[in-house]
């Protein structure tokens, strides 16, 4: 077990490994994805910049002042106008006329660019900073344009977010511009952000954390952290593309894998519990075999034993001329009789075992009567059962009972039944055998009035070897092979044996014999 428990750690963790490498992988393209956007949103707002700054370029410097109140209003892009000469300095908006609230809110807003306090090229000089990937790809698809004097200044306040763009006609001249209309721009952006599925979210996000445009399916919670975030780029300082997944990772783009690992390491343990159950129960099974044998050779050697010396012992006498009376000569010879069928029983049973063990066994199937041939076996055996202190009771139906099978099989099976009864039931005090018609074929009882069979032994009794390991087993000889012996050999003829409880308490066996062996 110890080399498969290291492959199936190995084999998880290389799953593992390739889930990592997967998660890595999605989380690249997905990063790549995120940043074309980022680069797109860039693009689209620098192309707005970009041409409002060349048309204010383009604006003649006699109606200036005029074309940019036109520009106010009329261009959706433009918020507010204004022509700076110098701090504190303004053409326009004029103060010297009542201003609209807007108007003065823009002055506000922009009090310390007008003011002087701050410098108009210190954000986003254009000059000195290295292009961004968007304005490269500006810069490809129009071809380098003439540098413009001027730049566009990201401004926040109170949270929120501008965008102030100026140009100038010629160094020390008035600087004149416009202030964006956010939200016109940003419309420009809808068509930026490409469709998601359902279990992501795209958004652009501004500076203050707010989702300007989503994109997919993907309900999110406040806890939830972006699976990825990018800048998108000096136009729109602290603004972000961001993507969420359900779980903030890209770990879910190979569930699969973990599924797979799981259940491959779980095939295995479940194949080697079961192999080695299987082996341990194989290893039970032997070790009840090995056990089986040597008493089982124990026990024949002993049922074989006993006979022989019976036999032997009344021979002696007889041989040696010791024994005048005639009346116990004759019953010595009569012993030394019963004793050697006992053994040609036995060795029967043997043999039997072993042919069946082999699927030897061979079967003489012939005609004959059966209430013909129960009798006979029955007589046969009627001085034995009265010798063990039994009444026999044999119970024929008066018309004959015709039957094709093996006779000898059928008569082994009636003879270990009357052993068995000898051996544990002689208390009982008799013997009944019954034959009666079935349909199909017979039934054959044989019942005594012993101890009978505990239950739960009923069904192991004709399992070989099987004994019943009790105070009249420990006293009497037996190899556990009769009554297995007799199903097998009647399941060979199509017939069966079974055990019921006799009334009284006794043993019942019932045969039931098809009238025609298969
Ligand atoms: P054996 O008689 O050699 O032990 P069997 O296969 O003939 O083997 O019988 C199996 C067991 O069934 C016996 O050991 C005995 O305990 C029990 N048994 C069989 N016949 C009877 C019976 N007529 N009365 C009580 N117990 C019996």
């Amino acid at each position: 077990m110890i080399p498969a428990f290291l492959i199936a750690g190995i084999a998880a963790r290389l799953l593992s490994h390739e889930q990592e490498r997967i998660g890595g992988a999605a989380e690249a393209a997905a990063r790549e994805r995120l940043q074309a956007v980022a680069a797109q949103v860039e693009l689209a707002v620098e192309v707005v910049q970009d041409e409002l700054l060349r048309a204010l370029q383009a604006l003649s410097p006699e109606n200036l002042e005029q074309a940019l109140r036109i520009w106010e209003q009329d261009n959706p892009l433009v918020r507010n106008v204004f022509i700076w000469q110098g701090a504190n300095d303004l053409l326009l908006p004029d103060s010297t006329l009542p201003l609209t609230r807007e108007q003065r809110e823009f002055l506000q807003r922009y009090n310390t660019l007008f003011n002087g306090s701050r410098s108009w090229e210190e954000a986003n000089g254009q000059e000195d900073a290295t292009p961004s990937t968007s304005q490269k790809l500006y810069v490809r698809m129009k071809g380098r344009q003439p540098q413009l004097r001027g730049t566009w200044i990201p401004w926040y306040w109170e949270n929120r977010f501008g965008m102030i763009g100026w140009t100038q006609k010629e160094s020390g001249g008035p600087r004149y511009g416009v202030e964006l209309e956010m939200i016109a721009m940003l419309s420009e952006m809808v068509a930026v952000l490409p469709p998601m599925p359902d279990n992501r979210l795209m958004a652009l996000v501004d500076g203050t954390g707010h989702r300007i445009y989503q994109s997919g399916g993907l309900e999110i919670s406040e806890e939830l952290n972006p699976a990825l975030r990018i800048p998108v780029g000096r136009v729109l300082p602290h603004w972000e593309m961001v993507l969420y997944t359900p779980d903030g990772t890209f770990a879910g783009d190979a569930p699969g894998y973990a599924l797979l690992s799981g259940l491959l390491v779980g095939f295995l343990f479940l194949a080697l519990f079961v192999s080695s159950g299987l082996l341990l129960r194989d290893a039970h099974r032997n070790r009840l075999d090995a056990r089986q044998k040597t008493t089982f050779v124990s026990n024949v050697s002993h049922e074989l034993k006993t006979p022989l010396t019976t036999i032997r012992m009344y021979a002696d006498l007889l041989g040696e001329g010791r024994v005048t009376n005639p009346e116990k000569a004759k019953r010595y010879l009569h012993t030394i009789v019963g004793e050697s069928e006992r053994l040609t029983r036995l060795v029967n049973n043997v043999l039997d075992f072993s042919r069946l063990e082999q699927n030897r066994k061979k079967y003489r199937i012939t005609k004959f009567n059966l209430r013909e041939a129960v009798e006979e076996t029955f007589q046969s055996q009627s001085l034995r059962i009265q010798n063990a202190n039994m009444d026999l009771m044999v119970s024929l139906p008066p018309d004959p009972a015709p039957i094709k099978t093996d006779r000898d099989a059928l008569r082994q099976v009636l003879l270990n039944l009357v052993d068995n009864a000898i051996k544990y039931a002689a208390d009982g005090g008799k013997l009944s055998v019954e034959l009666t018609f079935a349909p199909g074929g017979y039934f054959i009882a044989v019942a005594d009035a012993g101890p009978g069979i505990p239950k739960k032994h009923r069904r192991r009794i004709f399992e070989r070897f099987y004994r019943i390991d009790d105070s009249i087993t420990a006293t009497t000889q037996g190899c556990g092979l009769g009554l297995g012996i007799a199903r097998r050999l009647l399941a060979d003829l199509g017939a069966d044996i079974e055990y019921q409880p006799a009334q009284g308490g006794g043993a019942r066996f019932i045969i039931t014999l098809p009238k025609e062996a298969p």
